[in-house]
């Protein structure tokens, strides 16, 4: 079984999108079950309903899973394994207080060596402190695991001292929890974050000891670290501060789940083609493809196939996701996509359009009120029903207000449009036509 195992403490990152997507593809190539574990150990950072949040995402995005577990209700079963763990002495209890801790991590830092537990503190300040936390016996050998992306990583036995699986409180710390879940659902591939690599040994020491204290077989998870995801101009970790990063903040800006899928799946890979689905993708990607660099979030590119996607869907398509009230309203979009990326963009070209125009707010000369104002009048005793063709409309327009040239044209966009630049008109007149009475209405013209 494979699993996807978001925290409840903030908006769903592109990071972790990408790790469940491909989470999902390799579960669907292996034919094994996905599962969903929602970390929610952590209750001073769960924030509420981001649970519900994040399961609807991961649907949006059209990855589904076979089992959904909140890894809360395992806790009992955490405490259970850890006193298996110190019963056979696995695992032993550490009265070392914070201060203490403190003080040896400072002298290692004034002595340029790195901090590491020795088990012979464990009961030093058993009197001041009572309330002693747990800690997983560390490794006295190397160990190293076979990564899919990074290739072998070694970490030797100074790197391995004992840590906590049990806070002063009884909580399984997050390495624990985690790895305990692995254990109890026999997950047998992991594909998560880079971030995650150093947590990987602890993890497999605390598999290795459960296998043991349970007397089953230990079998060795295949482990694949996703690269980072790098801000384009900064070169440094996206973070919660780049807009970008947020899953959520995509999607609000128009930028269709398809896209987004498309454009992580494709993050360090070169894929057979630049534009598909998810479910495509599951026919070829290949994990052992993905390059181990990290990858920078290139936005442009993103653009670039989002509007590959909303070219292919179809009418209705684009009206239901534009709430289109009409399918001529879904056409003219349709046209409007020559020049717009996102369906926010589609969004405010029409609304401009069907919405009253401000024809004070275009400062294209002292005399452009006046034109747009005028024009406007004078398209008021025209009959658009039956002036079919845009040549036609023109001509007439033309003559009932004595305007040419750019007196009339730039007018006349903002008319039909409420912008200044953007597709020929004789291309938006239908539609002019059609919606007259929504298009061509002016805002506040009293009181001018
Ligand atoms: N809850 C962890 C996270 O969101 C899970 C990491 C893992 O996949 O093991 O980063």
């Amino acid at each position: 079984m494979l699993r996807f195992a978001p925290s409840p403490t903030g908006d769903m990152h592109i990071g972790n999108l990408r790790a469940a997507l491909l989470n999902f593809i390799v579960a669907k190539q292996l034919q094994r079950p996905l599962m969903v574990r929602i970390e929610d150990t952590d209750t001073a950072r769960n924030i509420p309903h981001k649970d519900q949040e994040i399961l609807e995402l991961l649907s949006t995005m059209g990855i589904s899973w076979d089992q959904l577990v909140y890894q809360s209700a395992n806790v009992a079963t955490h405490i259970e394994y850890a006193q298996k763990l110190l019963d056979q002495g696995l695992a032993f209890y550490c009265h070392c207080t914070l201060e203490f801790l403190e003080e040896q991590k400072q002298r290692a830092l004034q002595e340029k060596r790195p901090f590491r537990y020795h088990d012979a503190w464990a009961f030093l300040q058993q009197q001041s402190n009572p309330h002693p936390v747990v800690r997983l016996r560390g490794s006295t050998q190397a160990l190293d695991f076979t990564d899919q992306i990074k290739g072998v990583i070694h970490f030797e036995p100074h790197e391995l001292d004992s840590f906590v699986i049990l806070r002063a409180d009884k909580t399984p710390t997050y390495n624990f929890a985690c790895a305990c879940d692995d254990f109890t659902y026999k997950i047998s591939y992991i594909i998560r974050g880079e971030d995650h690599v150093s947590n990987t040994p602890k993890q497999i020491l605390i598999q290795k000891a459960l296998a043991q204290v349970l007397g089953v077989a230990y079998h060795q998870i295949t482990y694949a670290h996703l690269p980072l995801i790098l801000n384009h101009e900064t070169g440094k970790k996206m973070s919660k501060r780049d807009a970008a990063s947020s899953v959520s903040w995509l999607l609000q800006q128009g930028f269709l789940p398809q896209s987004v899928a498309n454009y992580l799946i494709s993050l360090g890979y070169s894929p057979p083609k630049d534009v598909f689905d998810l479910e495509e993708s599951c026919a070829w990607f290949n994990l052992a493809k993905l390059s181990g660099a990290n990858a920078r979030f290139d936005l442009a590119y993103l653009r670039h196939l989002n509007h590959k996607h909303l070219s292919k869907l179809t009418l209705e398509e684009l009206q239901t996701l534009l709430k289109l009230d009409h399918p001529s309203k879904a056409k003219l979009a349709q046209l409007f996509l020559e020049d717009s990326s996102t369906l926010q963009e589609l969004q405010g070209k029409l609304k401009a359009m069907f919405s009253p125009k401000d024809i004070r707010q275009d400062y294209e000369g002292e005399n452009f009120y006046d034109h747009c104002y005028h024009l406007y009048r004078a398209l008021q005793t025209l009959n658009l029903g039956q002036l079919e063709d845009f040549t036609h409309f023109k001509q007439a327009a033309m003559q009932a207000s004595q305007l040419k040239g750019k007196d009339f044209f730039k007018p006349l966009r903002i008319l039909f449009t409420g912008q200044a630049h953007g597709l020929e008109l004789s291309l938006l007149y239908p539609f002019v036509r059609a919606f007259a009475s929504e298009i061509l209405v002016l805002k506040d013209v009293h009181g001018s």
